[in-house]
């Protein structure tokens, strides 16, 4: 079996315009409520009483949603139901379980996507086209590509010989695997759980507290679809209490994670305290952080940096992994871009995420607010660092911060280096006959290789970037900005600490849920 599948076309919003109209009834809907989110096991919904709220970014007043932890032994629970139903899914032929999938594409495309938008919109802060990117485009993509590839990957196969069959099946791994996903896209989380559930596994998928309304929709999407209850698990859960059980059951298969550098290295020391305890290798697949680069050398289109940087810096906030948060610009090049730099992010419109002419919205809650105010604090208070536009913030209504540009003196100030996941941009004038000493420098102080961009016209000049920068970043963008990968064109992942590299959206990535068999048969 095989099956063709396409990019979903992102929609526009414009005013007048039915889609904008269906978004509108949407969000109406979900401003004048809480919606109440259980845990569900094995198809059960358990509504456990240990209440928490998701509120809405801009206005923290507003609670979206009110959700319920799991406890340690609910956990325990869904493991053990998960898994007396895994041989029965598992057993299932590919092309069933891919067509379930397919049908979740189909029905977020058709049928939900205005209510995922809104979702996404008032829950994470996304403004409508950050919403539509991700929350629509990407994860229908995610589903339909995946669906084709587990398809195409039946078809690798060995070869057999005279009187000798050879085959591979591509069993699911043994046990379950544990999924926990960020707040910072929507797509991801249906991802890191669809994914190994596509592959025949059974998964316990533990969404963010701060993206659980969305999480919610595409899990119903997919139960919808045809996941049969007890094949992924909706797991709420404190991320401590969570970790520690799947840990610690002997039948952990793999952890499918995106989140910070922090929280996977703390998984993966528990996995390796506790080795002796399962009864296989858990597989483990990450997505971490990122200190995301644009270099720009002299020979560069100033225009297209100009844009580049803005979007890349300042969309959602900054809150993408891949977002550019550190900038090395030639001196001949700096007076001109800064001034093309401040013109735009004048212009920059922050506002409600539900406002249709808003570009950057409030940040996801406040501890993150509380982390970049010190962080503007921070380059407020140091010689070698100077604020020149944005650098205020106020959370009394939502948690608002300005888009922030520095500029320093110092390339290796901790503010080039380390990973803010706000909207805060550090550039770095350079003299322009130093450009590779500064791309080495680049290199030397990326200890995370997520996402990166040269800007130059010379082609010589784009080689030996390449070459010198090959390893700190798993995307690699010429003349474009740092975000904004698109399923099955960019496949996305970092080396590094940014990760173990799977490559979201690409064609390998349903391989890591599966533990394949070769079969010999001698006739
Ligand atoms: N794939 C997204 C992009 O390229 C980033 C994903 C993430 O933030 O984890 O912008």
């Amino acid at each position: 079996a095989t099956v063709e599948v396409e990019n979903e076309p992102c929609l526009n919003y414009l005013k007048g315009s039915e889609e904008r109209q269906k978004v509108e009834e949407a969000l109406k809907e979900m401003r004048s409520k809480t919606e109440e989110i259980p845990c569900v096991i094995g198809g059960e919904e358990i509504f456990t009483g240990d209440v928490h709220y998701q509120v809405c970014p801009h206005n923290h007043q507003h609670k979206l949603a009110k959700f319920h932890y799991a406890s340690a032994d609910h956990i325990r629970l869904a493991i053990d139901r998960a898994l007396a139903i895994r041989a029965g899914w598992e057993k299932r032929p590919m092309a069933e379980r891919a067509d379930i999938f397919l049908e979740a594409a189909r029905l977020l495309s058709e049928k939900y996507r205005y209510k995922m938008l809104a979702a996404t919109m008032l829950g994470q802060g996304k403004n409508i086209q950050q919403a539509e990117i991700d929350a629509a485009a990407e994860l229908i993509d995610f589903w339909r590509w995946n669906a084709k590839h587990s398809l195409d990957l039946q078809k690798q196969q060995p070869i057999s010989t005279e009187g000798v069959t050879n085959s591979i099946i591509y069993r699911g791994l043994e046990g379950f695997v544990a999924a926990v996903s960020p707040f910072n896209f929507t797509a991801i989380g249906g991802n890191l759980s669809g994914a190994p559930a596509l592959m025949g596994n059974v998964v316990l998928w533990k969404p963010s507290d701060t993206a659980m309304l969305s999480s919610w929709i595409a899990y119903n999407i997919m139960r919808e679809a045809g996941v049969p209850e007890g094949v992924i698990n909706f797991v709420p859960a404190d991320g401590p209490t969570f970790g520690d059980a799947i840990t610690s059951s002997p039948h952990l298969a793999g952890i499918n994670f995106t989140g910070s550098v922090q929280t996977f290295q703390h998984l993966w020391r528990q996995v390796g305290q506790n080795l002796g305890l399962y009864k296989t290798f858990p597989r483990l697949v990450g997505e971490c952080g990122g200190k995301n680069y644009h270099f720009v050398h002299s020979s560069a289109d100033l225009e297209s940096v100009a844009n580049g940087t803005i979007r890349s810096a300042f969309e959602y906030g900054g809150q993408k992994c891949s977002a550019c948060s550190r900038m090395y610009v030639p001196s001949s090049m700096w007076p001109k871009l800064k001034d093309e730099l401040l013109t735009r992010v004048k212009e920059v419109k922050m506002g409600d995420a539900d406002d249709f002419t808003t570009f950057i919205s409030a940040v996801i809650d406040d501890k993150s607010f509380g982390r970049i105010k010190n962080w503007l604090e921070h380059a407020k208070s140091s010689s070698n660092l100077k604020v020149i536009a944005g650098g205020n913030c106020d959370d009394s209504r939502g948690y608002f911060v300005e888009p922030t540009i520095i500029e320093t003196s110092d390339p290796k100030e901790k503010i080039m280096q380390e990973e803010i996941f706000g909207p805060v941009l550090t550039v770095y004038p350079y003299p322009d006959e130093k450009y590779r000493e500064v791309l080495e420098m680049v290199n030397e102080t990326s200890p995370f290789g997520l996402t990166g961009a040269v800007f130059a016209k010379d082609v010589n000049v784009v080689k030996e970037a390449h070459e010198i920068l090959k390893m700190s970043a798993g995307n690699f963008y010429i003349n474009d900005k740092s975000t904004g990968s698109v399923v099955m064109q960019q496949p996305f992942g970092g080396a590094r600490l940014s990760g173990t590299n799977d490559k979201a959206g690409g064609p390998h990535y349903v391989l890591k849920f599966c533990s394949p068999q070769a079969i010999k048969e001698s006739h």
